[in-house]
């Protein structure tokens, strides 16, 4: 039986590598121009990947990170990485856009310069196994590589955990209290992208159900659709919900309540 107690809680070493070189095991190998494979707990055979992920934002976080950029007279570029498209209203609605290439231009002297305000993934990190599993009660999907040093250095013996869970001998709670052991905050930051990613792609299949919108899926003309994508307006993803619901457009990424469903674990 895995024992708790064995698991080393994560302890940011500062040494950088993951702010210098953004490829985890997570964002390795994406198919890019095509859609994504079909996760059933995501939802997402209308999810098209645009380029490599390196440091990937929410939407709604795009403008306070480029002010940052701006401070520093960086010329670095945000791009869109993952998207779908409106037939009906010719948009590309943007759910996630990426640092372009490696290296965060905020790390120095071994430190976060924009620590306060860093992304929301950086704030995740080093917790970017596949989890999603967790919410349905599912497979969750371990990386080896995580990108970080710690995580390296500090095994988490996935195969243990892996035998334990798939011969029933570790509950759903029991595997979250190991993931919380282990990664603190950073567990509650991946819960709540996975529970993220489910809530906007099921507003986005009950807009289209209700015939507000018409999404282009898996079959369609690939090469025409990225035509399209390349000459259309954009807009993120919470820019669509806030239009469409009148409601905030950070309100439907819901942290408090996430952390405060798992932290009972
Ligand atoms: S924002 Fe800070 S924590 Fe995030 S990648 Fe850049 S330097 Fe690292
Ligand atoms: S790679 Fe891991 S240990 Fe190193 S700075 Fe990043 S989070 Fe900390």
């Amino acid at each position: 039986m895995y024992n708790l107690d064995d698991v080393k809680t994560f302890k940011c070493l500062c040494c950088g590598e993951c702010c210098q070189n953004f490829l985890s095991d997570e964002y390795r190998g994406k198919k890019i121009g095509e859609f994504a494979e079909r996760n059933p707990f995501i939802m997402n055979p209308f999810i098209i990947n645009l380029s490599d992920i390196y440091l990937p934002f929410f939407d709604w976080e795009v403008d306070d990170f480029l002010q940052e950029l701006k401070k520093i007279n960086s010329t670095r570029k945000i791009v869109p990485i993952k998207v779908s498209f409106d037939l009906k209203s010719e948009r590309t609605i943007v759910h996630k856009y990426t640092l372009d290439g490696q290296n965060c231009p905020f790390f120095s002297n071994n430190k976060c310069n924009i620590y306060e305000k860093r992304p929301i993934v950086c704030k995740q990190f080093p917790c970017m196994h596949d989890l999603s599993g967790l919410i349905a009660g599912q497979e969750t999907k371990l990386y080896e590589n995580t990108g970080c040093k710690f995580e390296r250095e500090n095994e988490l013996k996935h195969d243990l955990l892996k035998n334990n869970r798939d011969k029933g001998k570790l509950s759903g709670s029991e595997i979250i209290s190991f993931f919380k052991k282990r990664y603190g905050d950073s567990l509650f930051y991946n819960l709540e992208g996975a529970a993220y990613g489910i809530r906007s792609n099921t507003f986005l299949i009950n807009l289209e159900k209700e015939g507000k919108i018409k999404l282009a899926r898996k079959g369609y003309n690939l090469k025409y659709l990225l035509k399209k994508i390349d000459n259309s307006e954009a807009i993120g993803f919470s820019k669509l919900y806030e239009e469409i619901t009148g409601n905030p457009r950070k309100s439907i990424y819901d942290m408090d309540s996430t952390k405060s469903y798992f932290s009972k674990y």
